[in-house]
């Protein structure tokens, strides 16, 4: 579908500049704001036009995009643009928020007239930056082709959870992608961590999986960021890794649930923070070992 769309992109960090950056190449009139405006000053030489903040970024907006960091920012945010937004514009919330946010966010859109589409994205800086996210997505079947256009620039496919946004399949789907990803990326720092303890050499563990099953391309990733010291500028940060961690302890323990090595990876990235590692990427929870 090529219709061309007005775009408010709110949150120009890591995922969402590359976002903004995929909507301006495919043709659409892309707003950005952020709330440090250093991070939308390379975008406005893309095509973006800035706004000083969230209401000028969303008027006359088609679509308003949310990327920040947490639920709270994008209630601070939204809250922030209420006085641009016009009833019946459709929001695609893509922050990675917890199970029990969505219904407060679905109300916040139903209280400014805003079409909600949850639809938070599967896939790191670089598929952010190609254009090639995996978009995790539930809303009305009438509102998707509104959307569409923008979840085609960002994304290399949709998945559709569901068609009523408040209910939270998009980002329970998410939570569970994210407990893989980030259990494997501290598995892939605890192996470091003791191959180096026991004087084993890296790279004999990695000639052991070589090929097989176990052989994960994630794992020599994450693994030769720790090695090379490629850990900044991060992919998927500790403090945001860290956060995701502990929407899927609280999600599990909603249900009863005791997940007993995501409590662990949650607490080790606590400690790769507080050891000042925020802005590197997640795989620093190697340091919180000693
Ligand atoms: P990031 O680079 O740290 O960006 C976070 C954004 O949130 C920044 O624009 C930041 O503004 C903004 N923000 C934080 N608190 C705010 C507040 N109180 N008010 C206004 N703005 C606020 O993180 P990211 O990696 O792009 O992640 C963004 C979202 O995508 C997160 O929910 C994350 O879980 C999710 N996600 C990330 C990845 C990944 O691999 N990186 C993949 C999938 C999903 P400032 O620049 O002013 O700090």
């Amino acid at each position: 579908m090529n219709t061309k769309l007005k775009v408010a992109v709110l949150g120009t960090g890591i995922m969402g500049a590359a976002m903004a950056r995929n909507l301006l190449r495919a043709g659409h009139e892309v707003s950005v704001w952020n709330r440090d405006a250093a991070k939308t000053e390379p975008l406005a030489s893309d095509g973006a036009r800035r706004a000083a903040n969230p209401a000028e970024a969303v008027e006359a907006a088609d679509v308003v995009l949310t990327m920040l960091y947490d639920a709270a920012a994008v209630e601070e945010v939204i809250q922030a643009a209420a006085p641009g937004i016009r009833p019946g514009t459709a929001w695609v919330q893509s922050t990675t928020v917890g199970v029990q946010d969505v219904p407060v966010l679905a109300k916040l859109a139903a209280g400014l007239g805003l079409d909600l589409v949850e639809a938070p994205v599967s896939g790191t800086r670089a598929p952010a930056e190609a254009g090639q996210l995996l978009v995790l997505a539930a809303a009305p079947e009438a509102v998707r082709p509104r959307v569409a256009p923008v979840l085609d620039a960002i994304g290399a496919r949709t998945i559709w959870t569901g068609d009523d946004p408040s209910k939270g399949s998009a980002a329970r789907l998410k939570l569970v992608v994210n407990s893989w990803v980030i259990a494997a990326s501290n598995a892939a720092g605890e192996v470091v961590g003791l191959a180096e303890a026991l004087g084993v050499d890296p790279q004999q563990f990695l000639s052991v999986l070589d090929g097989g099953g176990l052989d994960l391309p994630y794992l020599r990733t994450k693994m030769g960021l720790i090695m090379d010291g490629g850990l900044e500028p991060a992919s998927f940060a500790v403090d945001t890794a860290r956060k995701d961690a502990h929407l899927i302890v609280d999600a599990a323990a909603e249900q009863g649930l005791k997940l007993d090595g995501a409590e662990a990876y949650a607490a080790r990235l606590d400690r790769a923070a507080e050891q000042g590692r925020t802005k590197q990427d997640m795989a620093a929870a190697y340091y919180a070992s000693r």
